[in-house]
């Protein structure tokens, strides 16, 4: 006898099973799919992705379902369109056999009229998605106040993206007595919340080790005047020259004008928000899916349902109204297994609220500082000499060698990097020079003075296996410190910082002079002097700030367009941004107006980078 009919499947299912090649059952279809089919009872189901859990819920479902009702008897909520059509494709397939059994798929970004009009032909089950399913359930368009079984699949992702309202507004117009049905990779608290409100003593399965979710995020924060904020936005966007990021604002009108400024700065930047129509909201998520687009800045319900995974940084420009809404916001970076960084902009007064965010997402954030002009010339340079160094190399240039070896001939090789070098790194530098500081001390923050610190440059970074807590083992080690005389360890991709007291910055120069480390010679340098003092001695307080020197020195307001214009393809609007993508090709490089030659080196990695 085949092993699904072990199961108690009926023939319909196991002649769709047959067709489709399946053999035996996968450990969850095994655990899942004979209680279901012989009990009304709700059920949490934890998983890995890629176990067929599909089939534990569908096959079930299928068989139990009344097809000669034509009434909605299933629903199934899952996270996204492309789950969401998955899964209808899938039951579709299950069901061929199954006579009078109809399967609507309910998601946003299609036409509402359309898929009404499929349910009212009548439609026994509805896979949607939270925010269409809400939408129709509202214009009563759907009827679900009679459905026997509802599936929550892939719940933890559905909560991570901010659904917990739509799921718990959809599931208050069905009856009571229903069968609650939760899949899930894993386990996080919040997926645990919903069992326990929505579930009755439902039946628990778990197939390989129950994964808590990880916590892969980091939380950081940084604490400025009001004022500097979107300053400060600018800074940690330069520090991090391979962001790729969602920006949150409270409100629409917020958005829209971050968005503009940070066009405006030559950034690539987008806005994504309820006033836009669902076509633009389609294209800045296809440009942003593309890496068009780096900051993607958006409100709390515009971000619900991006589905982008390998978001580097997630920065709330301004925390929710309710801080509860920051769990949602964070889930948007870290995830499919990568690590991510949730960075929050407060000002002084805002900075208390950082403890109760602490509470609720029961992991502690890091306080860090608006890196300074010198740090962010440093981060840009190398990581323009690792680009560089990365490169292969275009042949096609050969046949111009000898025009170029003549411009340069004379000149040592050392002579020659430092002129290639100095063409971005002047740039930054004009820019960011005599740049302020924009840390505002918390009052009532937990902060400790750093006392008079020196901040060290170390050629090592991530890319030597370095973390920041290996980097600072090894330090302490090779400086025989104690545990807390090395901090603020920053790891980058090829080189780091960190700071130790400035009483031992002459012992850490000698230690590392002519230091080897895995046969590669170590290169320690000073940066700069940390902490108050060095700051607040300086005379720029009389500038006004940020604004005040932007609207002071025109020189300054020049370079700085000139400066990010040429760095990061300016005004790259999704359409032009494609166009000049394809032009590449074909001398592409004409296409830029402004930003000079060897903008178009970095961009043009870029570019070709963004495109694997
Ligand atoms: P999950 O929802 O757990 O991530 P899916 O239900 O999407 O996993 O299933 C993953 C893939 O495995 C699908 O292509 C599905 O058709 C296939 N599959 C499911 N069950 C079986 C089975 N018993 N034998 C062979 N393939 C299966
Ligand atoms: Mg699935």
């Amino acid at each position: 006898m085949n092993k699904f009919e072990l199961l108690g499947l009926n023939e319909a299912l196991l002649q769709a099973i047959n067709d489709m090649g399946f053999e035996t059952p996968s450990e969850v279809q095994e655990k899942a799919i004979p209680i279901l089919l012989q009990e009304d009872t709700d059920m949490v189901a934890l998983a890995q992705t890629g176990t067929g859990k599909t089939a534990a819920f569908g096959f079930p479902l299928i068989q139990k379902i009344d097809a000669n009702n034509r009434k909605t008897q299933g629903l199934i909520l899952s996270p996204t369109r492309e789950l969401c059509l998955q899964i209808t494709n899938e039951l579709k397939n299950y069901s061929k056999y199954s006579k009078g059994l109809n399967t609507v798929a309910i998601y946003g970004g299609a036409s509402i009229t359309e898929q009404a009009a499929q349910i009212k032909k009548g439609a026994q089950i509805i896979v949607a998605t939270p925010g269409r399913m809400q939408d129709m359930v509202n214009r009563r368009l759907v009827d679900i106040s009679a459905i026997e079984y509802c599936i929550l699949d892939e719940a933890d992702e559905m909560l991570n993206m901010g659904f917990y309202e739509d799921i718990t507004e959809i599931l208050s117009h069905t009856p009571k007595e229903k069968s609650t049905w939760l899949f899930s990779a894993t386990m996080p608290k919040e997926v645990a919340t919903i069992a326990k409100k929505f579930m009755r003593t439902p039946v628990e399965i778990t197939v390989g080790t129950k994964n808590m979710g990880t916590s892969s995020v980091s939380h950081e924060y940084f604490v400025v005047n009001a004022r500097d904020r979107y300053a400060a936005l600018k800074r940690l966007a330069d520090a991090n020259p391979d962001i790729f990021s969602v920006i949150f604002c409270r409100t629409k009108r917020d958005t829209q004008k971050v968005a503009e400024q940070l066009i405006e700065d030559g950034y690539n930047a987008a806005a994504i928000h309820g006033d836009l129509s669902q076509n633009q909201r389609d294209l800045v998520m296809k440009s942003f899916r593309a890496r068009q687009i780096q900051m993607l800045v958006a409100t709390d319900v515009a971000a619900r349902g991006i589905d982008v995974d390998d978001i580097t940084h997630v920065i709330n420009y301004q925390l929710p109204d309710e801080i509860e809404t920051y769990t949602h916001r964070s889930g948007r970076t870290g995830r499919a297994g990568k690590s991510g960084v949730s960075m929050v902009i407060v000002s002084k007064s805002e900075a208390r609220k950082i403890r109760g965010i602490e509470k609720i997402i029961g992991q502690s954030f890091e306080r860090k500082e608006i890196p300074d002009g010198r740090e962010i010339c440093e981060v840009q340079l190398f990581h323009l000499a690792n680009e560089i160094s990365k490169t292969e190399i275009n042949h096609e240039i050969d046949r111009y060698l000898p025009s170029i070896n003549e411009l340069f001939e004379g000149l040592t090789k050392e002579e020659l990097l430092k002129k290639f070098f100095s063409v971005e790194f002047t740039r930054f530098f004009n820019y960011y020079n005599n740049a302020q500081d924009l840390n505002a001390k918390a009052s009532n923050e937990v902060y400790e003075d750093e006392g008079d610190s020196t901040r060290f440059f170390i050629n090592v970074g991530a890319k030597d296996d370095f973390d920041w807590m290996s980097l600072k083992d090894f330090l302490k080690a090779t400086l025989d410190l104690g545990r807390d005389d090395v901090n603020r360890v920053e790891v980058k991709d090829s080189f780091s910082f960190f700071n130790v007291d400035s009483s031992k910055a002459e012992e850490v120069i000698r230690i590392f002079q002519d230091f080897k480390h895995n046969g590669r010679h170590i290169n320690v340098e000073i940066t700069k002097k940390s902490a108050g003092k060095e700051r607040s001695g300086g005379g720029r307080k009389g500038g006004g700030g940020y604004k005040g020197k932007d609207k002071g020195g025109r020189s300054f307001d020049k370079s700085s367009k000139g400066t990010d214009k040429g760095r990061r393809r300016s005004s790259d609007s999704p359409a032009s941004g494609k166009r000049r993508s394809s032009d590449a090709g074909s001398g592409g490089r004409q296409g830029k107006k402004s930003g000079g030659r060897s903008s178009s080196i970095e961009s043009s990695i870029k570019r070709r980078r963004s495109k694997k």
